[in-house]
């Protein structure tokens, strides 16, 4: 016998679990960054991006595509020329 229903439900466990495992990996994440930011190392996790004419005070002198490091009350101010290069500072956290 083809059993449509036992195999339904074991998608949805599957899909359960799967969701379960992406949440923790995200609160781990989630942990890691707020441990260092605790520890006063910048996790980039916000900032500007260049616009002309500026908005912000931080907008101040970047260049297009350019966008600069304003996380927290001592964002480190840093200037990445790219999406990219923002992403790869991220990633080597
Ligand atoms: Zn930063």
């Amino acid at each position: 016998m083809h059993d449509d229903w036992g195999t339904d439900m074991e998608a949805i466990e599957d899909a359960r679990r799967d969701a379960d495992l992406e949440q923790a990996a995200m609160e781990r994440e989630g942990n890691r960054l707020a441990a260092l930011r605790a520890r006063g190392i910048c996790t980039h996790s916000s900032g500007v991006a260049y616009r002309d004419p500026p908005v912000y005070p931080e907008q101040d002198g970047l260049l297009p595509r350019q966008s600069r490091c304003t996380e927290g009350t001592a964002g480190c101010t840093r200037v990445f020329n790219s999406d990219e290069e923002w992403v790869a500072a991220q990633e080597a956290l």
